[in-house]
């Protein structure tokens, strides 16, 4: 069953009685060679979690290539469709459910005796960011996180310091990931076409984060204020997220070498943990 077929996809419409519904998403791929692409950025070799099946166009690819996938959609109505469509897959186990809502670390406990797995997925655009969130900070066992996302989305995530894309997002990935491009894919390859044009995105997890820090959610939370108004200075962004007077807080980012005049999005990641050790060791908050 050739699911990127949309004459395929049309008769599974007709067999199952299915309009695609916008609020969740549903915007199906088409294209062999992007999937092709996913299937090899992903390594799924090992295991692999996917979010959102759809018809199972990947779900298929990433069967034949994974000792076992598990594959989490929140749409009822397609449990009945994957059932058909994955029906020749013994290594796919179908699970309904909201991605956002599941505990992943027992999944993965469950599922796949808590080695490291893949996650693979073209995901429901309206909640990219909470799921790539949750991804990261939940401190999963996963190797990688191949993703088709939004295009501006790709770029932002990926983004390096001095670039109109870097923001605190842009940090997070960095801090726990390599974050790379895959591929572009324009809006035509799927069905129906989004709005937007789309890429692939992988995020190869780190052995351990980018930079060693005093306090995690002290740098964060730097990060966080350094971005909250793009127009101001850095002085300025960091004396609205942190109780401090200027005049020290000025003084302690000339004491670590860094400009009080300077733009949240022309730090880099070293500089960001500079200002968050800077600010745990003089008791900030
Ligand atoms: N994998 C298919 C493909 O590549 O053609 C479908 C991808 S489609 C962009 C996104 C899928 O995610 C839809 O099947 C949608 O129902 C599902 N989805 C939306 N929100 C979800 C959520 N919160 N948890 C799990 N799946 C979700």
């Amino acid at each position: 069953m050739d699911l990127t077929s949309p004459r395929v996809i049309r008769s599974i419409q007709e067999k199952f009685g299915f309009t695609f519904k916008k609020g969740l998403g549903q915007n199906f791929l088409t294209s062999r060679d992007v999937l092709h692409e996913i299937v090899e950025a992903a390594e799924p070799e090992d295991g692999v979690i996917e979010i959102g099946p759809g018809f199972g166009v990947l779900t298929q690819e990433l069967a034949k290539s994974s000792e076992k996938v598990v594959t989490i959609e929140i749409d009822e109505r397609l449990i009945d469709v994957l059932d058909y469509t994955l029906s020749d897959y013994d290594n796919v186990k179908i699970v309904n459910k909201d991605i956002l809502k599941t505990n992943l670390k027992e999944l993965i406990k469950e599922e796949f005796d808590g080695r490291k797995v893949s996650v693979a997925a073209n995901l429901p655009y309206y909640i990219t960011t909470p799921i790539i969130t949750k991804l990261l900070e939940e401190k999963l066992p996963i190797k990688s996180i191949v993703v088709m996302v939004q295009k501006e989305v790709a770029l932002r995530l990926a983004a390096k310091e001095g670039s109109k894309d870097y923001g605190a997002i842009s940090v997070l990935c960095r801090y726990y990931t390599e974050p790379t491009v895959v591929t572009k894919v324009p809006a035509s390859l799927f069905v129906p076409p989004p709005k937007v044009d789309s890429a692939v995105l992988k995020l190869k997890i780190r052995e351990k984060p980018a930079v060693d820090v005093l306090d995690e959610k002290m740098f964060f939370k730097v990060v966080k204020a350094s971005f909250a108004q793009r127009r101001k200075t850095l002085l300025n962004c960091l004396c609205s997220g942190f109780s401090v007077p200027k005049t020290q807080l000025s003084s302690l980012l000339e004491s670590i070498d860094i400009l009080p005049s300077r733009r949240g999005e022309t730090l880099s990641i070293e500089e960001f943990k500079k200002i968050s050790d800077v600010f745990t060791n003089e008791g900030i908050r």
